[in-house]
């Protein structure tokens, strides 16, 4: 009657297995693990509790807890040899706390209740970088993969679903000073399951990938993986046809941060998976082409003539580059050095300066590989299609770059702590605001929470004409006489008396700190960051040397782009039940057993974790329309079943009251029962197995 599959497992089995916890529980006394759900810690409603406990289970390798269904986890920095099939079988549909907090219980979970509501669901994962969100998301992908039922011949797509991520990884993750595998795009993929909860097939959507690392990569970082296992892993067949050599060192796009050798990075054994998945998911080797094309590139290089006009010596390159890319050595030459501009309806070519060549030459690379990787995440999607048309359900996954903080900080992490703005937005929406308002809505009693509502940081960024993109759009529309200091100008204008914006001029009012010239500080809820504006406005219009008049109405910049992306994005999530996994960092030294109080605590403040534990602890964890209440359990009293005729609430009321609940468990809203802790729905679930 349980929608998973072969139904529930026998309470019998769950049973035994909270028998085993409890006797695991009774072997490791409490003092020393903590508390796995912080619902249940007595003084819930302190910090430094909140954080002895984190601290404890993290000591004891217990990196998950749960603030009832909200899972936090705290990124041990080793291998615990939790994530074997065998601790997915044990939770593979067995209740929620009935186990210790994994990330499995929290997908299995939402695993369950879809099939059982028959909706979609996504899993929120965030923190910042370096948090363990991308390791988050491929456990959940593994457990779907790995354990769900396999009652047809998909095995290929199941395989196809998990080798989507190193390839991806491969192309849009990177070394930097933060993380040695960060995520340089935002990754939203669907996990589609058909009615008897089989994974049947997938889709991605990326975002914003951060194409300037193509170019440029600043002390201690590397460019994107894929460029150093191709260097290091191919074959020498493969290295000859693609005209490269296998040395890192002698690839200018390569060897800019002085780290092509990271010793937690082996590129060969990655090349060899990477090799591998990009042959189940189908797709040729002509695109190493297109990778080894943008190193060739990268070695051009320009002298100026006595003019001063670029010229372009590298025949080498250039013979490889017109090979691999199939363009006339010619027609690049030409493309490089000059540009093409309207004079009284004709064509004419411009030659550009050395220094507008070198500025040609790496937007083409990062034009290259923007569409390469647009290009391999449609192939991937291809591969993970699934054609049959009957109704499927999914759970969405949510892996974007966490908020990040540089010593210098320009456009990029200006979009990505952004993005980290927004998903805050929505989970305050979703869980302290929309929560707080349905109580009353419902005629609960209820003693309101406070919390900081982020919003004013996101209006600040994104609102229509006096947002910070909006102003940097404008600038862009002013070719030849805005500047990035004509835009900060700008932003001093419009927006100097926000509280969370702050330039040089206003520094010592605001935050007592200085700040140089040319540099903006935004207050975001996570903290202080201190942008410099030098190259935002290329960056944000990403030219491709076009002609002026492409640059019109109708053309979205790259930061505006970005924001409707974003709004599409929170519609899709939204539009689904969401679970939410909150990652933290334990240090900034990418160490094991190293937890620091101040950083941790910093998280959990930021995250709004108090806040979200007390709306938890005074309010409740399940509520279902009366009438979907009363469908689901009808069958476990006389009185409604097989139907009720009276009001929806009445049957309700008659239902819990013969199932045994106490009065403090639940409360009758105006259109919805609200019970307060799982464990008595968990129960409910289990009286059918009786
Ligand atoms: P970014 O925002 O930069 O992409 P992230 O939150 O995705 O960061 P991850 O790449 O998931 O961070 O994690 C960083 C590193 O931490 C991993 O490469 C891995 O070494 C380690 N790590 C994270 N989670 C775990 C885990 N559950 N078990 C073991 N190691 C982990
Ligand atoms: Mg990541």
């Amino acid at each position: 009657m349980i929608g998973h599959p072969g139904g529930i497992k026998s309470s019998l089995e769950a049973r035994c297995n909270r028998i085993l916890v409890d006797m695991e529980g009774a072997l490791t006394a409490r003092d020393r693990v903590g508390i796995q759900d912080f619902v249940l810690l007595d003084s819930y409603t302190s910090e430094s509790a909140f954080l002895d406990n984190l601290r404890k289970r993290f000591h004891e390798n217990l990196i998950y807890t749960y603030i009832g269904t909200l899972l936090v986890s705290v990124n041990p920095y080793k291998e615990l040899g939790i994530y074997t099939k065998k601790q997915m079988d044990i939770y593979m549909g067995v209740n929620f706390f009935e186990l210790p907090p994994h990330i499995y219980a929290l997908s299995d979970n939402a695993y369950r209740t879809m099939l059982m509501e028959n909706n979609n669901h996504v899993i929120l994962i965030s923190g910042e970088s370096g948090a363990g969100k991308t390791e988050s998301s491929k456990k959940i992908l593994q457990f779907y993969a790995v354990s769900c039922p396999r009652t047809s011949l998909l095995d290929n797509v199941r395989d196809r679903l998990l080798l989507s991520n190193p390839v991806l990884e491969a192309f849009g993750n990177a070394k930097t000073l933060k993380n040695d595998n960060s995520s340089r795009f935002g990754k939203y993929m669907d996990i589609q399951f058909d009615f008897q909860g089989e994974a049947v097939g997938g889709h991605i959507l990326s975002y914003l990938l951060e194409k300037s690392r193509v170019v440029h990569q600043n002390h201690g970082e590397r460019n994107f993986h894929i460029f150093y296992q191709l260097v290091e892993g191919a074959e020498d067949g493969l290295l000859r046809w693609l005209g490269l050599e296998r040395n890192c060192q002698l690839y200018r796009y390569l060897v800019q941060g002085q780290c092509a050798k990271v010793s937690s990075i082996s590129d060969k054994t990655d090349w060899r998976t990477v090799r591998k998945a990009l042959s189940v998911i189908e797709i040729s080797e002509h695109l190493f082409g297109v990778i080894a094309s943008v190193l060739h590139l990268g070695n051009i290089r320009f002298e100026a003539d006595a003019r001063g006009y670029a010229t372009l010596n590298s025949s080498t390159e250039m013979h490889w580059l017109s090979k691999l890319l199939g363009v006339h050595v010619q027609v690049l030459r030409e493309g490089l050095t000059h540009r093409k501009i309207e004079a009284r309806a004709e064509e004419v070519l411009s030659p550009l300066t050395a220094e507008h060549a070198i500025y040609a030459r790496d937007a083409l690379a990062k034009a290259i590989y923007g569409r390469t990787f647009a290009w391999l995440v449609n192939k991937t999607n291809e591969s993970l299609a699934n054609k049959d048309s009957t109704r499927k359900t999914v759970i969405g996954l949510l892996d974007i770059y966490g908020f990040e903080v540089f010593h210098v900080n320009s456009f990029e992490q200006f979009c990505i702590n952004y993005c980290n703005e927004k998903l805050q937005q929505l989970f305050i929406q979703l869980t302290l605001k929309s929560e707080q308002e349905e109580y009353e809505a419902e005629g609960i009693e209820w003693e309101a929470v406070p919390f900081f509502n982020n919003k004013i940081i996101c209006d600040l960024v994104e609102e229509k004409h006096r947002g910070i993109i909006s102003v940097l759009d404008e600038e862009c529309l002013r070719p030849g006489e805005a500047s990035d200091l004509t835009f900060l100008e700008k932003l001093e204008e419009k927006l100097g008396g926000h509280p969370h914006f702050v330039t040089h001029k206003l520094a010592d009012q605001k935050t007592r700190k200085t700040l140089e010239r040319g540099d903006f500080r935004l207050l975001h809820y996570a903290g202080e960051v201190t942008y410099c504006v030098v190259g935002f406005l290329d960056k944000n219009n990403d030219l491709l040397y076009k002609n002026i008049k492409d640059v019109s109405l109708g053309f979205l910049q790259v930061a505006t782009q970005f924001k409707s992306s974003l709004a599409g994005l929170t519609e899709i999530l939204m539009s689904k039940e969401p679970w939410y996994v909150r990652c933290l960092k334990p240090n900034n030294s990418k160490q094991s057993g190293c937890f620091d109080d101040v950083l941790v605590r910093h998280q959990v403040k930021y995250l709004g974790l108090m806040e979200h534990l007390r709306v938890r602890r005074a309010g409740f964890a399940y509520r279902r329309r009366f009438e979907v209440f009363l469908q689901r359990y009808k069958a476990l009293c006389p009185d409604t079943w097989p139907h009720w005729k009276g009001k929806p609430a009445d049957g309700v009321q008659r239902l819990v009251i013969h199932l045994g609940y106490r009065p403090d468990e639940y409360k009758m809203g105006r259109t919805k029962i609200f019970i307060r802790h799982p464990r008595t729905l968990f129960a409910t679930e289990d009286a059918f197995e009786m």
